[in-house]
């Protein structure tokens, strides 16, 4: 059976979800979204992934046309329309119908809002048993002087340049700098190094303030490992004892190799397998229920 895929309002068969090509999402990437997982029948972390939602689109200046209590049944609805025990949900609001200029106050009817929920492909488990390799990317990301990296908006081309690169290079992911050199993010998740027992990554300013990288925060806190949110350049990295992504999708992936030059022994290391191990055991015990 196909999946149900809400779309302004109504939910209908994936083969029937469409907008229009005049959607000033598709025409400018105007617009914001979001990438949530369930596990276990419950949705992980929704408040905080609807929270941020409505934080982007007001940095957009996008009125959302429902409350976050709503969105966040929405969401649920979303789930239990679709059997989903463990999967992905995809929130998306965009600016709404408009014409061919870029100019918003043509979108007169208002945003267009879309949930999908189904499945994600994650990286093959090997590579979260032997590491990931990364290399950094020629594309530094875009700085908030001009645009806030901070805001989930539907313009990912920054990233894609990158992953691009990454892909060229027969690599996994793409390590970005920040526009002073020092490391902002992976093309879709954030990036930490451990030393010495202490866990860190570099402040949000320069990239998404990722849900999966303050429940990492939050996880160390909880478990007396220190964590830190500093700036730090490729030499940390190469002086790193470990090296791992966050994000929903990725969860925790060990990261290996960056840019040729082996971190730690080259396996995912000690700190990193702990932490995967406390991001699992909390993301499939806690959440908001699916189902009643
Ligand atoms: N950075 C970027 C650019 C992302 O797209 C994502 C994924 N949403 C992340 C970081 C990780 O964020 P989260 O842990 O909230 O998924």
């Amino acid at each position: 059976m196909e999946n149900l895929v809400y779309v302004d309002g109504k939910f209908v068969p994936t083969s029937e979800a469409k907008i229009t090509v005049f959607d000033h999402g598709l025409l400018y990437g105007d617009g914001v979204f979001e990438g949530i997982r369930a596990y276990n029948k419950r949705v992980f972390k929704l408040e905080q992934h609807v929270k941020r939602l409505f934080i982007s689109a007001r940095a957009i200046d996008l009125r959302i046309p429902h409350t976050e209590e709503e969105f966040g049944r929405l969401i649920l609805e979303a789930c239990r329309r679709n059997n989903i025990v463990d999967g992905y949900i995809r929130p998306i609001v965009t600016r709404g119908p408009g014409d061919l200029g870029l100019d918003p106050r043509k979108c007169t009817r208002g945003a267009s809002v879309i949930i999908i929920a189904g499945t994600i492909a994650l990286y093959p488990k090997g590579k979260y048993e032997k590491g990931l390799k990364v290399i950094t990317s020629t594309y530094r990301r875009v700085p908030p002087q001009s645009l806030s990296p901070s805001i989930k908006s539907l313009n990912y081309l920054n990233q894609i340049m990158a992953r691009i690169e990454a892909n060229h290079a027969n690599a996994d992911e793409a390590l970005m700098l920040d526009i002073h050199g020092y490391v902002s993010e992976a093309t879709a998740d954030n990036f930490f190094i451990v030393q010495n027992h202490t866990v860190a990554t570099p402040y949000s300013s320069t990239n998404l303030p990722g849900i999966t990288r303050q429940t990492v925060l939050d996880l160390a806190e909880e478990h007396g490992l220190k964590a830190v949110e500093k700036p730090f350049s490729l030499f940390d990295i190469w002086a790193a004892d470990e090296a791992f992504i966050t994000g929903t999708a990725a969860e925790i992936g060990p990261v290996v190799d960056v840019d040729g030059r082996m971190i730690g022994d080259g396996k995912p290391g000690k700190v990193t397998r702990q932490i995967q191990k406390w991001y699992q055991d909390l993301a499939n015990s806690t959440g908001t229920p699916i189902y009643g």
